[in-house]
């Protein structure tokens, strides 16, 4: 038997929590850390000194030498800072291990370096980390040493927020503040706030790392940009929830446990559809804590990938022709006295207020969609949305046959009456338990789907941050709340008023509803005739965050002010742009110093062949035929190689990031699938010997 694992012991052992600051905290300064984590407000320097002093101590007891703002920028990945704790020695050279409230609240990194997108000129390099007491403290652990961590937010010197956490905790807020407006109306005098919770389910490819090595196309671009499909994919459907294979089974064994000390609440894991893909899902959280919690379950499951010899691969398509990987953002909104906004409970069609809700929710999807739609899209993920995999690029929403029957019911007649129910599963064997059944039906292919007690949004890239879809989601809701509030807290007959209100929102956004398969070509047609926005690209998407809709959106919830959105626009077509060049480099590379070398060397040794075994008088036309077949992938390779420069050149040389970033998915991408073809017909010629690179075979089966 293997050491018993004790679970509870471990969980959150790495983390500051609440329960370590009650312990080590005088009541006083627990009580104003509470009050401030809980209700908003600054914290007194004084009580930002002692709670340093506690984190401090905490932290070294457990062997941390340093400390670190942890924050997110525009990079869509997490930056830290190192600082030990170390302070200037006394007369007699003692030192003694420091760290002051003022060091804790606040930090100044030289922000220079991080995209603004012109928000901060080189010059006016001053940045400031700000501690985010909602986000508990944590200590990382690896051959760095132990470092704590301190989430925090990052602004620039304006106050102009450069990261994506600022922008989250500001929708959060104002969702909150419309929330309880909408509670109030039914009655609700107890709840203080409304917390966004949400529960990402995180898509992983796992490969070896020594083949990973072997492939400056995931070394650098995170994706293969060659190669030829294995004989085999994900057809058999043998890979989804299949056995786990004890390598792989290690590896998440050791994560599980990485994440469990840092209190993440790991949960469910499984083999996904693709071959060599895997999925982990915690137990859903508040919005803030889970965009850093998802942030540390990517960063720790490469991590963790490392020590068992893997690669862990999170773009969202690692491998042409087999699944990609996505973040299915669970979201839900919860009353701070315990009411899910999202619940129907039993009898949906009497629940006022959740049809309100769910009105607002419908109105706010269907007047943002192209928001959504943006908050989704990186550049790895235009290989899913609107490429010929799932979800489409299309928002639609998915309700159920229960709530759509309700919803069309009101539409129709403004009551509804009766409600589907779940009813009983006979499993129609004496010795199984007969199951309940939800009243609705799962769907896989939509992309905004109500599932139970929340909105599960399928869009989300398995790479990207969720603190983008959050954000948006929360600030589209707030405004629709806030538009319902508006009219409904005027009402003379509320009763009268909410019925017209949840009426008048279903039927004029009803189009945004679509139970069937989201995948069809039927529904694209559909869609169009519906006016629904299908946005194909990420740069195509990038408009949508400066139109007068989305900066009067943003800006009247203080979420982003014009300024930020423009920047983050600008900031999105320089990511798109230099990704994109990134990987057509890596092409050139590959097809200069590896593919074509690797090809010239087969041709000459088939025309030797051709040549000896024509000497020895036999027939050497299948040897000839071949070596024909492979010279004319090779011409076409350096053809495609010369073409793919060429437009390379021109991409860099354009100095405006919008065209040029249109100019890099328009004219360098076509050259990229150019030179890609030749490459993988020659893959399926060549001697495998020979080949410069491990196959999709290798990479995916052989883990
Ligand atoms: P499935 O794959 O069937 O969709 P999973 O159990 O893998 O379901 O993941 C569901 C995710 O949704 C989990 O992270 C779970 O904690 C989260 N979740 C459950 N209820 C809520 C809720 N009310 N609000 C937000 N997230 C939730
Ligand atoms: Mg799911």
């Amino acid at each position: 038997m293997s050491e018993v694992l004790n679970v509870e012991e471990i969980f959150g052992q790495n983390v500051f929590t609440l329960g370590k600051m009650k312990e080590r905290l005088p009541k006083s300064v627990y009580k104003e850390v509470k009050t401030v984590m809980d209700k908003g407000g600054e914290l007194s320097l004084a009580a930002a000194d002692v709670a340093a002093k506690a984190m401090k101590d905490w932290a070294v007891e457990n062997g941390a030498t340093h400390y670190t703002h942890w924050f997110q920028p525009l990079t869509g990945i997490t930056a830290e800072k190192h600082d030990s704790f170390v302070s200037h020695p006394d007369e007699s050279g003692k030192m003694i291990m420091e760290f002051s409230g003022k060091e804790l609240i606040k930090g100044e990194p030289d922000a220079s370096s991080f995209p603004s997108g012109g928000l901060r000129a080189t010059f006016e390099a001053r940045g400031y980390t700000a501690w985010d007491i909602t986000s508990p403290a944590f200590l990382k652990e690896d051959a760095t040493g132990v470092i704590l961590c301190i989430p925090t937010a990052f602004c620039s010197y304006k106050g102009e927020a450069l990261d994506k956490k600022t922008p989250l905790l500001r929708s959060m807020e104002a969702v909150s503040e419309q929330a309880v407006r909408i509670v109030r109306l039914f009655g609700n005098t107890e709840a203080t706030k409304v917390v966004a919770s949400v529960g990402p389910e995180q898509e992983y490819f796992l490969v070896d790392r020594e083949k990973y090595l072997k492939r400056p196309d995931l070394i650098f671009a995170g994706r293969t940009l060659f190669g030829a499909p294995a004989p085999k994919g994900q057809e058999m459907e043998d890979h989804y929830f299949g056995t786990i294979r004890e390598r792989i089974g290690a590896y998440m064994k050791d994560l599980n446990i990485e994440l469990w000390k840092l209190g993440v609440t790991a949960k469910t894991q499984h083999n996904e559809v693709a071959p060599a893909q895997h999925e982990l899902a915690p137990i859903y959280e508040t919005a803030n804590i889970a965009v850093d919690h998802n942030q540390l379950v990517m960063e720790t499951m490469k991590k963790v990938a490392g020590r068992h010899g893997l690669t862990c691969l999170l773009h969202e398509k690692p491998f042409a022709g087999v699944n990609g990987s996505g973040k299915h953002n669970n979201w839900s909104l919860t009353t701070d006295n315990g009411v899910n906004l999202l619940d129907p409970g039993d009898t949906p069609n009497e629940n006022i207020q959740f049809l309100l809700v769910l009105a607002c929710i419908i109105k706010a999807v269907d007047v943002h969609a192209d928001l959504l739609r943006q908050s989704a899209s990186d550049v790895g993920n235009d290989h899913r949305l609107g490429a010929n995999e799932a979800p489409p690029a299309i928002i639609s929403m998915f309700l159920g046959e229960q709530l759509e029957d309700v919803v069309k019911q009101l539409v129709e007649t403004g009551e509804a009456s009766r409600c589907l129910e779940g009813g009983k599963l006979m499993t129609g064997v004496s010795t199984l338990p007969d199951l309940a059944k939800d009243a609705t039906d799962r769907n896989r292919t939509s992309p905004f789907a109500f599932t139970g007690n929340k909105f599960e949004f399928r869009m989300v890239g398995s790479s990207d941050s969720i603190a983008s879809p959050n954000t948006t989601l929360n600030a589209i809701v707030a405004e629709a709340f806030c538009e319902a509030a508006d009219i409904l807290e005027k009402a003379d007959d509320f009763d009268v008023a909410v019925h017209d209100l949840i009426k008048k929102y279903l039927t004029d956004h009803q189009r945004i509803i679509f139970n069937g398969n989201g995948y069809s070509d039927e529904w694209v047609a559909e869609a169009e005739r519906r006016g629904l926005p299908n946005i194909k690209s990420m740069i195509e998407a990038v408009d949508t965050l400066t139109t007068d809709k989305a900066v009067k959106l943003f800006e009247r919830f203080g979420i982003f002010t014009e300024a930020e959105l423009e920047s983050r626009a600008e900031v999105l077509y320089e990511t798109y742009a230099k990704s994109i060049n990134i990987e057509a480099l890596t092409m050139i590379d590959m097809a200069s110093k590896q593919y074509i070398p690797a090809v010239v060397k087969y041709t000459k040794s088939l025309a030797d062949t051709v040549i000896a075994v024509k000497e020895a008088g036999a027939d050497a036309s299948a040897q000839a035929d071949l070596l024909k077949d492979v010279s004319e992938k090779l011409t076409a390779m350096k053809a495609a190689l010369v073409k793919l420069e060429e437009a390379e050149a021109k991409a860099s040389a354009i100095t405006d990031a919008k065209e040029q970033a249109f100019f890099y998915k328009d004219v360098v991408k076509a050259a990229m699938d150019e030179l890609r073809a030749p490459v993988d017909a020659a893959e399926m010629l060549v001697d495998k010997k020979v080949w410069p690179v491990p196959t999709y075979g290798d990479l995916i089966f052989e883990v």
